[in-house]
């Protein structure tokens, strides 16, 4: 597998924000979201076996927790990813796989936690996520929708409610898009859409979500890598 980094920080998103975790990674992606903030994983990488990517998981965490796989487009690898997946799974992990849905999910390991990145309209990568993929979503699954502006908020909740995502998943998220280039102060003014505004909007209307804010954009300096 190609492998842009593999290192322990706190997980940033999703409901297990704030928890210990391993993020591994991986190289290349097929999308190009105007707000990316990991286009150094577009190229370049090492390439490393699944045995070699589980010894440095187990190096940095031995007793356990969260793993996240994530890119990048993780699944481009699927071929060499999904029997490490189940390596990590069967040594005990927890294992969340971060995607934007565009590759098919159903090879997936019944066991991991997809968390699912529905590209709204401003990323520039709208329309990308695979209405089939809705079927692979299980109860232990996340949705998130990054949030740039008013128009990406009512295609989140038009979405929301049309494929009735909070009856399928554990979570659906909506998060405020970070600016590109943010560096700085570890403060919202780098959020495209103030999460003030985006809390108000989702409470008018009685939205089933909740708000999510990157941590580690408020945690460490928000230019970071590797954190
Ligand atoms: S899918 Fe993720 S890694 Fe790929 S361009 Fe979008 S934000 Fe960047």
């Amino acid at each position: 597998m190609q492998i842009t980094e593999i290192y322990k920080s706190l997980q940033g998103e999703s409901s297990h924000a704030g928890l210990p975790c391993v993020f591994v990674r991986l190289t290349g992606c097929n999308l190009r979201c105007v707000w990316c903030d990991s286009e150094y994983t577009f190229k370049g990488g090492v390439r490393m076996t699944a045995e070699e990517i589980e010894r440095e998981v187990q190096r940095l965490s031995p007793d356990g927790g969260l793993v996240e796989i994530t890119g990048g487009e993780p699944l481009l690898q699927e071929r060499e990813l999904v029997p490490l997946m189940d390596r990590l799974l069967t040594t005990g992990y927890t294992v969340l796989l971060e995607t934007s849905g565009e590759r098919p999910l159903e090879a997936v390991p019944a066991g991991v936690i997809k968390i699912v990145d529905v590209k709204c309209p401003d990323s520039g990568e709208g329309n990308t996520f695979r209405l089939e993929n809705l079927k692979a979503l299980t109860p232990r699954d996340e949705v998130k929708f990054v949030v740039a502006s008013r128009g990406d908020y009512e295609f989140a909740r038009d979405f929301i409610r049309q494929h009735e995502l909070s009856s399928r998943v554990a979570n659906v998220i909506l998060s405020p898009a970070f600016k590109k280039d943010a560096a700085g102060a570890r403060d919202a003014s780098h959020c495209l859409v103030d999460p003030q505004a985006l809390a108000e909007w989702m409470l008018a209307d009685r939205l089933k979500a909740r708000l999510g804010l990157q941590i580690h954009k408020f945690i460490w300096e928000p230019s970071l890598k590797g954190v």
